[in-house]
């Protein structure tokens, strides 16, 4: 029998790309279908940590601790340009938490990541001396310092779908899988576009990546009668202008038992996160509450000599997980994944649920294996010890930013140290024949000329302003109004010229 492809992927998060990226190095076809951008949801909603997850060690999920930190030392070596090493002091409060627990609960953290780790071992400090102190209010005199890894989710999300692109996926943004039923062993998807016009596909197999979708996927899309139902989790953050002058993350411990992060962000600005709350609505119109920023606020202020205001929020995001469907607290709910694969229908359909930015290679393996095999085709796992994400191809970062000024001697050091940090050595594809600034084109505000635009246009897929300036980067912070209009009536005439699609498949207005 003939097919369009080996295996249709749904939905383009991290899970989905991380699919299609490791099932496209195994030689077989891809197709990839996003409804909106790529990592348009959960995946770029993220605190952004690649970590074991200190406080599932309470849950005593040692096995997902142990997974997770192997995985940081695989993703920290795979995109060396949208990751870095991060150190985060935990103050103590004797009365949330014994330090000998504490102690106990790093030393197994440390240890549990032994072998395949690079990172600093944890430490006790004294925050009276100590650099991460002096934010603090006075009573925290006795601190702990570990190591865990930070990303680019979204970028994240972007470069796997690149990688597949390079390795012959075909990536699909702006696309709805609508309906998919079985006939004569195939699958046989209805894909929509913007302006509502379908296409049919024939998949031999069917992957379900719809995050927190992957319930009514099931259910409304391929009609399945049993309810599988994934527990739905909002958690937000707020952003504030910097509140510390120090490159340490905070992690704060709270009276209900739960910790949030006070994180450096973007130069200027400090991260804070994150909540946890039950949620059935509607997954893309997740947004922050009053009292969710409130909460933020109260849980840092607690910590910090300056309180923390409502009114000093400067962002806020929120996403929902979309957890493993089991009872009980929803901040204490398992944050581990499970794939399966479904045969019920007469073709292969494999489901996800669950999961992490940090796990989705290890999930993507772990699906492309279950596939290959039900496929009886022998094309052995690389994604661990292979070639690293695009741009991902160096050793040393300020040797790259130092040849690039020898080359481009023009170049703001500013915008190099952007570039290197989202494009890594894709940034001389970006650059190409510049020979002064004003060869960059159109500037938009804040560090944004024509090139990048089109660059990530013809190569990252963004389609519009909020793509842009919330996902591909986060100067969205810096910029204003009359930038972000004139940034997106650049794009209405430029996304059609630049990709051949016509413009009302790109009339997606910005949020
Ligand atoms: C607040 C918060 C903090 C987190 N912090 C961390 C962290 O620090 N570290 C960490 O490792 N993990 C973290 N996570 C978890 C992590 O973000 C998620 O596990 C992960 O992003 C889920 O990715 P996904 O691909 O499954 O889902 P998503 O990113 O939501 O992707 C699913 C995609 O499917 C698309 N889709 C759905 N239906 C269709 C359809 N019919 N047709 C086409 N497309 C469709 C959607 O548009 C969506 O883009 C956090 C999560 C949250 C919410």
């Amino acid at each position: 029998m003939r097919y369009d492809t080996d295996i249709l992927v749904v939905g383009g998060g991290i899970n989905g790309a991380g699919i299609a990226r490791d099932a496209a190095g195994r030689g077989l076809s891809v197709t990839l279908c996003e409804q909106d951008d790529l990592a348009a949801h959960t995946s770029s909603a993220s605190t952004k940590l690649i970590h074991g997850g200190l406080r599932y060690l309470e849950q005593y999920e040692f096995r997902l601790v142990a997974k997770a930190l192997a995985e940081r030392e695989v993703i920290l070596r795979l995109a060396p340009h949208i990751t870095w090493p991060l150190l985060f002091v935990l103050p103590h409060e004797s009365h949330l938490r014994p330090a000998w627990m504490i102690r106990l609960g790093l030393l197994l953290y440390d240890s549990l990541g032994a072998g395949h780790r690079s990172l600093a071992d944890s430490h006790a400090v004294d925050l009276q001396q100590h650099v991460s102190g002096e934010p603090l209010k006075d009573t925290y005199s006795r601190g702990f310092v570990y190591s865990d890894g930070w990303v680019q989710d979204a970028r994240l999300v972007v470069l796997n779908a690149m990688d597949a692109a390079r390795r012959g996926a075909d990536i699909r943004v702006q696309v709805r899988c609508v309906e998919a039923h079985v006939e004569a062993g195939a699958w046989l998807a209805q894909l929509q576009g913007l302006d509502g016009r379908q296409q049919t596909l024939r998949a031999r197999t069917l992957v379900n990546a719809c995050g927190p979708w992957a319930g009514s996927f099931l259910a409304d899309v391929l009609g399945r009668r049993e309810r599988r139902k994934v527990r739905l989790v909002k958690g937000s953050h707020i952003v504030l202008p910097r509140l510390f002058d120090h490159d340490y993350a905070y992690i704060f411990q709270q009276p209900d038992r739960r910790i949030v992060f006070a994180i450096p962000y973007e130069t200027a600005y400090t991260l804070i996160g994150t909540t946890d709350v039950d949620y059935d609505a509607d997954p893309a119109s997740v947004h922050i509450e009053a009292d969710e920023r409130q909460y933020l606020c109260d849980a840092v202020s607690r910590y910090f000599r300056v309180p923390v205001r409502v009114e000093d929020v400067v962002w806020s995001y929120s996403g929902v997980r979309p957890l493993l469907d089991e009872d009980g607290d929803a901040s204490a709910v398992s944050r581990d994944y499970h794939v399966e694969l479904d045969t019920a229908q007469g073709a292969l359909l494999l489901n996800v649920f669950g999961g992490k930015i940090t796990t989705y290679r290890r999930l993507g393996e772990e699906a492309v294996d279950q596939l290959t095999a039900a496929l009886g085709a022998d094309r052995p796992a690389w994604t661990e010890h292979g070639d690293p994400l695009p741009g991902g191809d160096f050793a040393d970062a300020e040797r790259v930013v130092a040849a690039w000024s020898q080359r481009w001697p023009w170049l703001p050091v500013a915008l190099a140290h952007r570039w290197l940090r989202h494009y890594g050595t894709c940034a001389a594809i970006l650059l190409g024949d510049a020979a002064c600034l004003d060869d960059l084109g159109q500037h938009f505000g804040a560090q944004l000329y024509q090139r990048e635009v089109d660059y990530l246009v013809c190569h990252e897929w963004a389609r519009t302003s909020e793509d842009i300036l919330w996902r591909r980067t986060k100067l969205g912070l810096r910029t204003n109004d009359d930038e972000r209009r004139r940034l997106q009536d650049y794009l209405d005439t430029a996304v059609p010229r630049l990709t051949g699609e016509s413009p009302h498949q790109t009339a997606r207005s910005p949020a």
